[in-house]
């Protein structure tokens, strides 16, 4: 009997111990769950919220207090979402006992949470369920997080993707001592003429055999070595498949994975050698042309550069003239008008004066155009020397203005001069007179002396008559021994004193032929215009006058009426 009670006892006191050990469990467990960042409920089989923590209630906006007895419902997005939860959760796997997934619901304050969450049987016993325990951990930062992630990959791939410059990004193996393809971008493909998938996992070495002559392998292994990026200068990529300019830009992934972005940049190279090409062809060109050209800087007036036919022209080496300020050879008097000073100022065919380096004033003819170099603006003059041009300009000039035995004016510049002194005297009512004079009988000088003695009596008279002349008288030979002087501001009488005076000065003239002495007279015939009237009823009234003063004996003077 003792011994049965002793029994008993023991048993108590076990069943007590591990009443104690159990109610202490359970303390922890609640105070596991009240202490829980995890969201913890219990629902009935109706769904009825029968306990919840602090985290749960917190989650949702709510109080403990606020959710104690109320439908799950509440919680939910919409009706919908809760019945498809009952659908979804409730027949829970048999196997596991739980069901675990991503659930959205409803917060107090209406926005929507997204929430992982575990749902699993509360027991009574192993046939009946009372309820579930609801446990939920706030998922949707992280779901934001994922979504960010996902949308800057997106990102990063549409980049990757899209960007112009081929990338290629590798794996090292063999210590960094070779490269494996692990991704390429479209442009790449497109550069290296190969297609991604077939290079995939593909050693760098195999896909492009050239790469150590070219430069590139030695780049990579260093960027991966040290981690430092590190730029391949634009150089020739050669192998049996495939050619072209390359520049590379090689980096180092945190990851240790290798980035190579590159351009192929054939075209600009092409464009660049035949640019030099055509720049080489425009310098033989500019240095064969007979035009003197300098290049000058806008901004500091210097001269650029000089072909041969410009330093020809300036008399100095180019050492003498590159560098140095165009005004001290090219329109040294205009310097602060040059069309250098203001680039738009841009003339064409202008004559302007050129200063040799030993200082001699060069008539030239320039022109000025703004040209392109080294992708700055610079103006390119090019000139040639007109001296010779003007000196024949000047020649011609002269012939035709001038009577070539004697040197005076012939009759057509003759007439040209005294019709503008003759509208200047008709304007102002200054008076003018005409004296045409003819010599006597000179035919018997040429018959007997020969043509050339008659020659030199006519240069003879004709500077006798140039030296009795006023500066503003205009003297002419106007026919074969004809000569004819437009006297400005003289008057009829003054006129006749001239003719007069002339008269006297050739009869006393005597020029030597052979051994003789040859002499000649002269007849003169003197007009005074009238008002109104033009050169030529002048020349004919003095012409009349001349016939008179012949008519009456010769070597005279007649005043016409
Ligand atoms: P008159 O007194 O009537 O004027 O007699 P003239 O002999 O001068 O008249 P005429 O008009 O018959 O002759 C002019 C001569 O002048 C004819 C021509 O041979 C000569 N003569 C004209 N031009 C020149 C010239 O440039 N040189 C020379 N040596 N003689 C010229
Ligand atoms: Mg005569
Ligand atoms: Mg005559």
């Amino acid at each position: 009997m003792v011994e049965t009670v002793d029994k008993l006892q023991d048993e108590l006191s076990r069943i007590k111990k591990q009443l104690r050990k159990s109610k202490s469990d359970l303390s922890k467990f609640r105070a596991v769950v009240d202490n829980s960042y995890d969201a913890i409920s219990t629902i009935d089989a109706n769904r009825t919220i029968t306990f919840c923590n602090d985290a749960f209630a917190g989650i949702f906006g709510y109080s403990v207090k606020e959710l104690i007895g109320r439908s799950f419902r509440m919680l939910h997005v919409d009706e919908e979402h809760f019945h498809a939860f009952g659908r979804t959760v409730y027949p829970l796997n048999t196997v596991k006992g739980f069901w675990k997934g991503e659930w959205e619901y409803r917060k107090k304050d209406r926005s929507i949470i997204c929430m992982e969450t575990v749902v699993s049987h509360l027991w009574r016993s192993r046939k009946l369920t009372v309820g579930y325990i609801v446990a939920m951990r706030d998922v949707t930062q992280r779901k934001e997080a994922e979504r960010a992630l996902l949308e800057s990959e997106t990102r990063f791939r549409q980049l990757f993707e899209n960007i112009r410059s081929g990338v290629a990004i590798y794996e090292a193996v063999d210590s960094g001592e070779d490269f494996l393809f692990r991704d390429v971008n479209r442009a790449a493909e497109r550069i290296d003429k190969l297609r991604g998938e077939s290079i995939i996992g593909q050693r760098l070495t195999d896909v492009f055999p050239s790469v150590g002559e070219f430069g590139l392998l030695g780049v990579m292994q260093r960027v991966y070595a040290t981690g430092r990026p590190q730029g391949h200068p634009i150089a020739l990529y050669k192998d049996e498949r495939i050619e072209g300019w390359r520049e590379n830009y090689v980096y180092k992934l945190p990851t240790g994975e290798v980035v190579v972005v590159y351009d192929d940049v054939t075209d600009m190279k092409t464009a660049e050698d035949n640019l030099r090409q055509s720049e080489g062809n425009l310098r033989e060109i500019v240095n064969a042309v007979h035009a003197g050209i300098v290049i000058i800087d806008p901004e500091n007036h210097r001269i650029v550069e000089a072909n041969p036919k410009a330093l020809k022209i300036i008399g100095a080496e180019a050492g003498r003239v590159v560098g140095n300020v165009c005004h001290q050879f090219i329109c040294p008097a205009e310097a602060g008008k040059c069309p250098v000073t203001d680039l738009g100022q841009v003339e064409d065919n202008s004559e302007r004066i050129l200063r040799t380096i030993d200082g001699r004033q060069i008539p030239i003819l320039k022109n000025v155009s703004r040209i392109l170099l080294h992708g700055k603006d610079h103006l390119i003059e090019s000139f040639i020397d007109i001296s010779e041009l003007k000196e024949l300009q000047k020649h011609l000039q002269e012939l035709a203005t001038t009577d070539s035995l004697t040197g005076t004016n012939n009759r057509r510049h003759f007439i040209e001069l005294s019709s503008k002194e003759l509208s200047r005297s008709q304007r102002y009512g200054i008076p003018l007179s005409m004296i045409i004079f003819d010599i006597d009988h000179f035919k018997a000088i040429n018959d007997t002396c020969g043509h050339s003695a008659g020659d030199e009596m006519l240069r003879e008279i004709s500077s006798i008559c140039l030296r009795g002349l006023r500066e503003n008288d205009i003297p002419g030979r106007i026919g074969g021994e004809e000569f004819a002087i437009t006297t400005v501001e003289c008057d009829l009488p003054g006129a006749t004193i001239m003719a007069e005076r002339l008269r006297k000065d050739i009869e006393e003239l005597s020029v030597r032929c052979d051994d003789r002495e040859m002499r000649c007279t002269i007849s003169l015939g003197v007009a005074q215009l009238r008002p109104g009237e033009d050169l030529d009823p002048l020349m004919k009234r003095a012409d009349v006058a001349l016939y008179s003063a012949k008519n009456s004996g010769r070597n005279r003077v007649c005043a016409g009426t």
